[in-house]
Formats: structure tokens, C-alpha cells, sequence
């Protein structure tokens, strides 16, 4: 049977024509959420992002601003900025894009956003808080994985989850969401031993590795549900024919642009082998948006007292 492809656009989409909803009942109670997004310095990925999310706030009908601050900025120049986002009741959300100016120190500015305001997810007590199963917002990433999951009908109480990836935004938050749904979850990394093994042993392998199509059919149990977090542009001919060279259509497309956008997972091996998964694009990256835009409009209702 060929496997299910499970379509973020899709599901992205589900969920912000519910947010719509939302926000007009907000508007009608007179409340307006609002995401303050901080973008310090040039960096292109960086402004191209955060100009994305800007404009789902609009589409949305959220209040949002762009706060630019230069190359230069200060670690106290930021903490200043940020106290003042913190104290201003317009302001639900507080976005810190990273990564920040080399000269910042990039830990206490994020751990200087008020929590009830911290719609990344990144703050310590966020973070304590998901771990210890109470309240609070999650990480948007690892968030619009559970939604996929969830919306997509995959069972995971029970279930044998393997997460490839260990870091704070996305490896640590799904491997907890997903401990608190019931399944057994396992953490990889760079000094797991026999990493293809671990992975065969998943119903539902999370890959979140940042390394161009490694989970190769060798990682896959048959019927396996892949989330494929990653994204990795390839620009090198060199690599892209040696991952591809059975894989024709991937060939020309890079001759064509000049360019591969390549998940974790090797794109032909899990179409063969999978039950469902996620492709690259158009898997997890929507949902990541949209979940950012779901933490906005929480944190507007939870720091106006109602329940989320
Ligand atoms: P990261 O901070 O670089 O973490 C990568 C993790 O993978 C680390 O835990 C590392 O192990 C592990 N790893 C790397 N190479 C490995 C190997 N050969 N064998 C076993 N483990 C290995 O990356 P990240 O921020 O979690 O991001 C992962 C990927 O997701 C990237 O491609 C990133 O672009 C993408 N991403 C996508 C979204 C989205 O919206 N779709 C959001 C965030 C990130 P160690 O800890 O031992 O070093």
C-alpha cells in the first residue's frame, strides 16, 4: 500500500480557519491579541521569517509590530527593549528571533520575556512547566507536531515514539508532548549506538537531526509514521546526485533551481517504506506559523484570566 502523505498545508490551514474564529469572538469582547516580533540585525533567513509571521498576524486580524533594533545592539539594549514589551498590556506574545548578534547574550535575553508572554516556548519555566505536564506554551515546532499526529488520526497512547535529536526547540519538547500522550519514547542523538536499529524499533519516528535525507530505508520499520522535521538546503551538485541518484525527478529539479529543500529523511525511501509521513516541504514547516499564531491568541485569553 502506498504510504499517506500528511499534508501541513492542509492541516495549517484547518487550524487558522479555527483561530479566525476565535479572534472574532475576541474582537467582539473588544480584545485584539498582539505578537511584538524582535528582529536585531540583517540576517536574510532571519527577515524572511519573521515577515512571514508578521503576515499571518495581519491575515489573522492580530495587532503586531517589527521591532529592529541594529547589528550593534546590546545584551542591555535588549533587556531594556524586552522589559518594556513585558510591561505593555497591547503586547500578548513576545517573539526574540534568533539567532541573535554574536555580542548578545542570547539566554538571558530570552529568559527575560515573561512567560505568560513567551509564545516560542523557550522560556525555563515554559519549559518546566511542559515537563511537568502543567499549562502553558508550548514550543510552536514540537506543538504542530502533535497537531499532524492528532488531526491525522495516528495513535500514540501506547505506541513506541522515537525522537532523532535531542535539542531544547524541537528533540526535548515533542519527546515530552509525546510522553504525555502515553507513548514510550525514546531520545536519540550523536552517541546513540546503532541509531538505524533504535529508529526500526518506532510506530511513529520523529527526525529532527538537521542532516540532509540520513533516515534512510534502513531506519524504517515497515508502516512507520515519519514526522521529518528538518530542513536543509542543498547547493552542492556533488551531494544532491549522490543522495539522488536514483531518484530522477529530485535531479532535475535541483538543475532547474539550483537548489534542493531536503528533509532528515530520505524523500524516496520513505514514500516506499512508511505507512504515513510528512514530506518536505509542505509537512511540519506550515504548522510552525500557525502554532506561533494558536500561542498568540492563547496567551491573550490566558492573561485576560479565561481558560485556553
Ligand atoms: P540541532 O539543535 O542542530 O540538533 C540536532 C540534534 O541532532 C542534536 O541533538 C544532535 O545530537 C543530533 N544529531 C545530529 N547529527 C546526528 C547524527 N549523525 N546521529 C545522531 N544524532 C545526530 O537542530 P534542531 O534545531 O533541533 O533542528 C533540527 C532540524 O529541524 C534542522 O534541519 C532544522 O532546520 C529543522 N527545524 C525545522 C523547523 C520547522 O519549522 N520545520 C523548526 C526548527 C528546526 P547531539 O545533541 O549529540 O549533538
Amino acid at each position: 500500500m502506498p504510504a499517506r502523505l500528511l499534508d501541513g498545508n492542509r492541516i495549517r490551514d484547518e487550524i487558522l480557519l479555527e483561530l479566525r474564529a476565535e479572534v472574532e469572538a475576541l474582537a467582539a469582547g473588544g480584545v485584539r491579541p498582539g505578537l511584538a516580533a524582535v528582529l536585531a540585525g540583517h540576517n536574510p533567513a532571519s527577515e524572511v521569517y519573521v515577515r512571514n509571521k508578521i503576515k499571518a498576524c495581519e491575515s489573522l486580524g492580530l495587532y503586531s509590530e517589527r521591532i529592529t533594533p541594529p547589528e550593534t545592539v546590546s545584551t542591555g539594549a535588549l533587556l531594556g527593549l524586552v522589559d518594556a514589551l513585558n510591561r505593555r498590556d497591547d503586547v500578548d506574545g513576545i517573539l526574540v528571533q534568533l539567532p541573535l548578534p554574536p555580542q548578545v547574550d542570547a539566554k538571558r535575553v530570552l529568559g527575560a520575556v515573561d512567560p505568560a508572554k513567551d509564545v516560542d516556548g523557550f522560556h525555563p519555566a515554559s519549559v518546566g512547566a511542559l515537563v511537568t505536564g502543567r499549562p502553558c506554551l508550548v514550543a510552536c515546532t514540537p506543538a504542530g507536531i502533535l497537531e499532524i499526529l492528532k488531526r491525522s488520526q495516528i495513535p500514540i497512547a501506547g505506541r513506541r515514539a522515537v525522537v532523532l535529536g535531542r535539542s531544547d526547540i524541537v528533540g526535548k519538547p515533542v519527546a515530552f508532548l509525546l510522553l504525555h500522550e502515553h507513548a514510550t519514547v525514546t531520545i536519540c542523538h550523536s552517541r546513540t549506538r546503532d541509531l538505524p536499529a533504535v529508529a526500526r524499533e518506532a510506530d511513529i519516528l520523529v527526525a529532527a537531526l538537521g542532516r540532509p535525507a540520513m533516515v534512510t530505508r534502513e531506519y524504517l520499520r515497515p508502516g512507520v509514521t515519519v514526522i521529518d522535521v528538518g530542513i536543509n538546503r542543498l547547493t552542492d551538485a556533488a551531494e544532491v546526485e549522490r543522495l539522488f541518484a536514483a531518484a530522477p525527478a529530485r535531479l532535475d529539479q535541483f538543475r532547474r533551481q539550483g537548489s534542493l529543500l531536503v528533509g532528515d529523511v530520505h524523500p524516496t525511501d520513505v514514500a516506499q517504506c512508511a505507512g504515513a509521513y510528512t514530506p518536505v516541504p509542505g509537512g511540519v514547516g506550515p504548522l510552525t506559523i500557525a502554532m506561533l499564531m494558536a500561542n498568540t491568541v492563547r496567551a491573550a485569553r490566558l492573561r485576560r484570566g479565561s481558560r485556553a
